[in-house]
């Protein structure tokens, strides 16, 4: 059977989501279909390391919308229905049942999987990732009976997990191979400020170090992992959190041009124009032409669905927001507002309990965290929009706002 014409939607995360919806939003006619390899209704993934896995959120409270929804925005959604192969020249994707879609546009939004960590003992049981619903459950039982996790990683799916063990009572121990924690995403204080909370709810972090191996009991079930100096450390529970890789295999054998990502224009169109690639499997051309970058957050996913939507629909946009994520550990809530990459300069503005770390490049305001300062996460969003206000290092201090700043301005 061919379905015909219309846009196709490969990926229900995030991005796809909300390119299913913007399309609509948007006012594009004809057909819509959204397809997913996992079953059941499409979900969002920040409360999977969060209220999901502390067991305050269910399954009907992580889906995005209720099956009505679909229906009433004419999306035709088909989850549990792997697309296995494009054919470009015919514009169709096939399933693995063997039928085929027919699409005028098609948008690749195909995310990433857990990058496997790369040593003996990777497989055994009780070793775990987590991205998806399945592996949320998985974990969220295994940490009602396990008394000694290691978590490997300390980028932001550890810390998340870690935060949620030890609020449950479980204190976790974290191996990171960089000489800290986050070490690509934020600035050495802020970094330095969530270790020194971690040890706090009793969580024990040791950087500098990578993983030699997981070692096995006899049940086939991991006991303890091995550091690179020979350390032995038990574990009755290993989460690997080492990073993500680009889903890029139906691009790559379709011809699509792939590097590390899916490579898109500025308009997030790949190789071929009728066919765009958006949120995390996407490595998109910047500004200036001279770079290309790929982002792993909501923000970037939602912000390039809504993109693709005004192109599709008639008119082209170039993506052009300005990133932000947060990260809720226990009683801290980290937000970043701007890109940090190459930051030469870091600037505190201490408060009670709270703090924002201002980053500068070449005297130029970059990226500001903020830890339970929301209203300085706010304004940093609206200044870094701006072209016409610029904040200079000496401007911050004990009891600068942010929000105070820009007021007159
Ligand atoms: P991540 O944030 O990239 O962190 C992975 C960490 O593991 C890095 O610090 C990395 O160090 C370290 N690492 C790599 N290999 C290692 C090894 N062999 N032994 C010990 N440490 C190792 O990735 P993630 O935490 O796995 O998260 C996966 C994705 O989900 C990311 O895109 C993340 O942004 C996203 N996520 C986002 C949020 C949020 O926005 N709040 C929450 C959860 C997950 P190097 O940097 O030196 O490689």
């Amino acid at each position: 059977m061919l379905t015909r014409g219309g846009t196709v939607v490969i990926g229900a995360g995030h991005a796809g989501f909300a390119a299913a919806t913007a399309l609509r939003d948007t006012g594009v006619d004809g057909p819509v279909t959204l397809l997913d390899v996992h079953c059941g209704l499409p979900y969002q993934r920040p409360p999977l390391s969060k209220a999901y896995l502390l067991g305050k959120a269910d399954r009907a409270r992580v889906a995005f919308r209720p099956a009505a929804y679909y229906e009433r925005r004419e999306i035709t959604l088909r989850t549990g229905q792997p697309a296995v192969a494009i054919d470009r020249s015919a514009r169709t994707v096939r399933l693995r049942s063997g039928e085929t879609v027919g699409y005028d546009t098609l948008v690749l939004a195909t995310g990433a999987r857990p990058r496997p960590l790369p040593v003996p003992g990777h497989d055994l049981g009780g070793v775990l990732v987590l991205r998806t619903l399945p592996d949320a459950d998985a974990l969220r039982a295994r940490l009602e009976t396990a008394r000694r996790p290691v978590v490997i990683g300390g980028g932001f799916i550890g810390l998340e997990f870690a935060a949620v063990a030890a609020a449950g009572g479980t204190p976790v121990t974290i191996v990171e191979a960089a000489q800290r924690i986050l070490s690509r995403s934020v600035s050495a204080h802020t970094a330095a400020q969530l270790e020194k909370a971690h040890h706090g709810w009793g969580n024990t972090v040791r950087t500098g170090t990578g993983v030699q191996r997981i070692i096995g009991g006899h049940d086939g079930h991991a006991i303890g992992v091995r550091l690179a100096d020979g350390t032995d450390i038990t574990a009755d529970l290993v989460v690997v959190g080492v990073g993500a890789v680009p889903e890029t295999a139906l691009a790559e054998s379709a011809g699509l041009a792939v590097d590390d990502g899916i490579v898109t224009d500025r308009y997030l169109r790949t190789s071929d124009p009728s066919v765009f690639a958006i949120g995390d499997c996407a490595r998109i051309a910047e500004r200036n032409g001279s770079r290309t970058r790929r982002r792993e957050s909501v923000q970037n996913a939602t912000d390039q669905a809504r993109t693709v939507a005004r192109t599709i629909g008639g008119a082209p946009a170039a993506y052009t927001a300005s990133p932000w994520f947060w990260s809720d550990q226990h009683q801290l809530k980290l937000q970043i507002a701007g890109d940090l990459t190459g930051y030469d300069e870091a600037v505190t503005a201490p408060g009670e309990g709270a703090f924002s770390t201002y980053c500068f490049r070449h005297g130029q305001l970059v990226a500001v965290e903020s830890v339970n300062r929301p209203t300085d996460h706010v304004a940093a969003r609206k200044l870094l929009e701006r072209t016409d206000v610029s904040l200079s290092q000496r401007a911050v201090g004990p009891g600068f706002a942010l929000a105070d700043f820009l007021k007159f301005r």
